[in-house]
């Protein structure tokens, strides 16, 4: 599997210059080769084969653009191999019903990174100043070649490099990601899951999750970000479009987006992490088949965006630490009791569950998590009790005194980086 983790890079003026310009050539020739793959009829090969045609053309073009030899090759190449990527993205979004067009050239704000394959780039672990990393690049115009790292976590070893991409965010920051392909660890067998190595998650709009261990996980709370977010672009809105306070303000609306995604980012990789290092399997509801049962649907929209993104992140971690991510089929896990199966429709302002057939009575969201649980052993093929998850659910109540669930604040997962159960249950004594 890939990943690529992201370092902050420290450009001097001339470096950022150069970075610049090397960005702006490269997209001129992207929209070069995209004119060019335009002109060759579609039965002339396969996607790949009329996009290696036009990067075929590019020692010939070197001879009369000669800007471009001063950029290093697989740059280059990496940038007319683009095409294909974005065609395939293109596809993706017209299979789901979007209504696309074909691919267009692009602007500068468009067109913010460029990528080496394997080759053209060193890395120097120590020697940077304030002991900062330093990567070194071929070929980028200018004399000084060494730019600044920050180190916030290991470097890759370069051997394991495949690719590296610069890109510099709408704020003007750069960035610096690293692709790895890693071995991915074996999940651990089937036979081997008990219950109590498993989870399950209810995504919830009142709060961010609820899982079967008796966790509620709030929201993030962004209201600062996003009233100062509305400050600022009021402020941009009266400013006259592209002139330098135009200019200047636009990066701090920038600015406060990129703070606050990155917010919302490190939040669901931190419990990604928590889950997937904690259990041997993690089950979720398939957001496919989830319907508008229970709120209005702009919360829930809302809502939806930040779940699917993070049971995206969640089977990423789950590939990385060997761990089982399922989805399962969400219907009706909030009306079923958890203990008995019967099924009982209650508004959402109900917030406990409690069954008219069997007494069980446990929080809504809780007993919704319960049902999740409970269908991902199924689905995955784990061997339980039918009773197990409420039993789980009973020994962790009788333990705190009652059935109230552990409510665990989101700004305690992104200071700790887990939402750990021991810890906020004695802070919340
Ligand atoms: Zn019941």
């Amino acid at each position: 599997m890939n990943y690529s983790p992201r370092f902050r890079l420290f450009p001097t003026t001339e470096q950022r210059e150069a970075m610049d310009w090397q960005r702006n050539t490269v997209r001129q020739l992207y929209n070069h080769a995209l004119n060019e793959f335009d002109q060759i009829p579609e039965d002339a090969g396969t996607l790949r084969q009329r996009v290696w045609m036009v990067r075929d053309t590019l020692p010939a073009l070197k001879g009369w653009w000669t800007d471009l030899k001063l950029v290093y090759s697989t740059v280059l190449q990496k940038a007319v191999e683009r095409i294909r990527d974005n065609i395939q993205n293109l596809g993706k979004l017209k299979a789901k019903g979007y209504d696309v067009g074909s691919l267009n050239w692009k602007k500068p704000r468009e067109y913010r990174s460029f990528t080496y394959r394997q080759s053209g780039f060193e890395l120097d672990k120590k020697s940077g100043p304030n002991g900062r990393g330093l990567l070194i690049l071929k070929k980028l115009k200018g004399e000084t070649r060494e730019i600044p790292i920050r180190i916030h976590r290991d470097l890759p070893d370069h051997e394991k490099v495949k690719e590296v991409t610069l890109k510099k965010e709408p704020t003007g920051a750069w960035y610096v990601s690293f692709c790895i392909e890693t071995e991915t660890p074996e999940k651990p067998a089937v036979e081997a899951i008990g219950s109590d190595d498993a989870v399950g998650l209810d995504l919830g709009v009142l709060n961010f999750a609820h899982d079967s261990d008796g966790r509620s996980i709030g929201r993030l709370d962004l209201s600062n970000d996003r009233e100062r977010l509305e400050r600022e672009q009021r402020s941009l809105s009266r400013k006259d479009y592209e002139s330098n306070n135009w200019e200047r303000q636009r990066r701090r609306v920038a600015e406060i987006h990129a703070r606050m995604s990155n917010k919302k980012r490190d939040f669901k990789h931190k419990l990604a992490h928590f889950y997937t290092t904690e259990y041997d399997a993690v089950f979720v509801e398939d957001l496919n088949v989830k319907g508008m049962l229970e709120s209005p649907q702009n919360a829930r929209n809302k809502a939806e965006v930040g779940w699917r993104d993070f049971i995206t992140i969640l089977e990423h971690h789950g590939e990385k630490n060997g761990c089982h991510v399922v989805q399962v089929n969400p219907r009706g896990t909030t009306t079923e009791c958890a203990s008995c199966g019967v099924s009982t429709g209650k508004p959402l302002w109900v917030r406990e569950h409690s069954c008219p057939s069997c007494g069980f009575e446990l929080d809504r969201d809780w007993n919704a998590a319960l049902n999740v649980l409970s269908r991902g052993l199924d689905k995955l093929g784990v061997v339980h009790s039918e009773d197990t998850p409420v039993e789980t659910a009973t020994a962790v109540s009788t333990d705190g005194g009652d059935s109230s669930s552990i409510v665990v604040d989101a700004s305690r997962v992104t200071e700790t980086g887990s939402p750990v159960l021991k810890e906020a249950a004695s802070a919340a004594e």
